[in-house]
């Protein structure tokens, strides 16, 4: 029935809304076929197995990945981690988050490169936050109230309940259902939709809606236990009030559908008086304030988001306010950031420098906001063509890269690869390898890995590189035909005689991940009913 439906040309018209927030994403082909349903058939209640959820999770997130919009930026990711794996060593003191849950879900944030204010939660402990949501929130505090909100829709099995209900459609229909909403709270490509395909959708989104919207319990369940997981990890209670505060009065301002959240999270009044009756049990504590790094993080998202040449004008010229001075530093520090950021978009790099230099001599900053502006430093001498520069701001002896740093080991290694020069790309890889090692899921430090090992002319460790990024971003059948091809290239540099020792080894990891790879997507294929 849906599979006549484009999904990827809902737009954020249709006034769709979603798990908890909608999404957005095309649905590929082979996942509009819908008729068979192979997994097993889904109990009632909460019965519904921890790996049925996880595996209906990596089918909608495999479809998340392709996304054009889906965005891995390290910088924006590390910032958004250091507030989530903060939320969920908090919900994991507090007993919500369980060793099985924990082992058994991804508890993956993506990011998506949308305007629009919203985040969800999806199967399995996949979430996701657009980049308008980051930008709008003035504080670490009201991104982790939402945040928070959304990791215990998942801890307290919202989904798992409501896939129980609709469990007699199959998951695969299920997963289609929730790919749909998405694609509904997208603000992007409204304009390429016919009117009579708006119709047509809209009325089958409004029919998905009434049946995968969270229930009114559920939604002051998630309320009150992310309010408990928000403050206990440290964050201030203020940060749930102004939150709800602020969505409220942006829709009030602004009903152009740029709040999927808000209409996916009605009730607001009454969700606003809750969270200031709670708050008043607890003893008083500081302000929300700004921090410059979130100012930094905000106005980055704003200008990753694609907002057009007119608004990142506006966002440099920001910079010439007469009044900067008298702002706050954070604020300062955030708009020279931002205005540095939006001229690099534009590659207008003089620009860029003279916004970039008086951010450095603004002065009094803490260290994280410090390792930004680093970043930041080093990305443009990165786009500007000075790659050697880039990787002197970045290598371990101009400074000591934390183990959790992915924005540096990332920038680092892209740098490396940027000059071009194998030596260079030599110590990338061996980089990398030490990073894959704690990370095997990383898909773009696999893609980087590729990109070192061919500056090295490593033809064949390059091919099992781009496999293994295809496989951690579940696309199964792309990574089957990358393993093929390297262990055809094994095949013929053993016989040419040009496979040393370690090419070897190498070939027979290859081999053996080929045939795991070979089981992976028959069961993804049984699952989409395609034989
Ligand atoms: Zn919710």
């Amino acid at each position: 029935m849906f599979s006549s439906l484009h999904l990827s040309h809902l737009s954020r018209r249709l006034g769709v809304l979603g798990v908890c927030a909608a999404l957005l994403l095309p649905v590929a082909p082979a996942q509009a076929q819908l008729n068979s349903n192979r997994l097993p058939n889904l109990g009632d209640g909460a019965d519904v197995p921890l790996g049925v959820e996880r595996r209906l999770g990596e089918s909608i997130a495999r479809e998340i990945y392709r996304d054009p919009d889906y965005l891995d930026d390290p910088v924006l990711g590390d910032y958004v981690q250091s507030i989530w794996q903060i939320l969920l060593a908090s919900a994991r003191q507090r007993g919500e988050l369980t060793p099985e849950l924990e082992q058994q879900f991804a508890w993956e944030v993506s990011l998506i490169r949308d305007r629009s204010i919203n985040a969800f939660a999806l199967p399995g402990g996949y979430l996701g936050v657009h980049l308008g949501l980051i930008s709008a929130v003035s504080s670490a505090d009201e991104l982790a109230s939402v945040l928070a909100h959304e990791l215990s829709h998942v801890t307290q099995r919202h989904i798992a309940r409501m896939i129980a209900q609709q469990g007699k459609q199959g998951p695969m229909v299920m997963a289609a259902m929730i790919l749909g909403m998405l694609a509904a709270s997208r603000t992007m490509n409204a304009s390429s939709m016919s009117a009579a395909n708006a119709v047509m959708v809209g009325g089958q989104a409004a029919a998905i809606q009434s049946q995968l919207n969270f229930s009114r319990d559920m939604e002051r369940e998630a309320d009150r236990v992310g309010y408990g997981v928000m403050t206990e990890a440290g964050y201030e209670p203020q940060g749930f009030v102004t939150m709800f505060e602020k969505l409220q009065q942006a829709a009030r301002l602004n009903d152009n559908g740029s709040f999927p959240y808000l209409r996916s999270h009605p009730m607001t009044t009454e969700r606003i008086s809750d969270a200031q009756a709670r708050q008043q049990l607890l003893p008083t504590r500081a302000a929300v304030v700004t921090t410059a790094t979130h100012a930094m993080m905000s106005t980055r998202a704003q200008v990753l988001a694609k907002p057009g040449v007119d608004v990142l004008r506006s966002i440099a010229s920001s910079a010439h306010a007469t009044n900067l001075a008298q702002q706050s530093k954070p604020k300062q520090a955030g708009i020279l950031y931002g205005a540095t950021l939006a001229e690099m978009q534009q590659r207008n790099f003089v620009g860029a420098r003279q916004h970039l230099a008086r951010l450095h001599n603004l002065g009094g900053l803490d260290l994280t906001a410090i390792r930004a502006v680093r970043l930041l430093t080093a990305e443009l001498a990165l786009m500007a063509g000075e790659a050697s520069q880039a990787v002197a701001m970045l290598e371990p002896k101009a400074t000591v890269i934390a183990s959790h740093d992915r924005a540096t080991h990332m920038l680092l290694a892209r740098s490396r690869v940027g000059t071009q020069k194998p030596e260079q790309g030599k110590t990338a890889a061996s980089e990398l390898s030490w990073w894959l090692n704690q990370h095997p899921r990383d898909a773009s430090a696999w893609l980087l890995q590729a990109s070192a090992y061919e500056l090295q002319g490593d033809a064949l460790r390059a091919i099992r590189a781009q496999a293994e990024a295809r496989a951690m971003e579940l696309d199964y059948g792309a990574a089957v035909d990358r393993f093929k091809a390297a262990q055809t290239l094994a095949h013929q540099m053993a016989s040419e005689g040009k496979l040393d020792r370690v090419g070897h080894m190498e070939a027979s990891i290859i081999d053996a991940r080929l045939r795991e790879l070979e089981r992976l997507r028959r069961e993804q294929a049984l699952e989409r009913g395609i034989n």
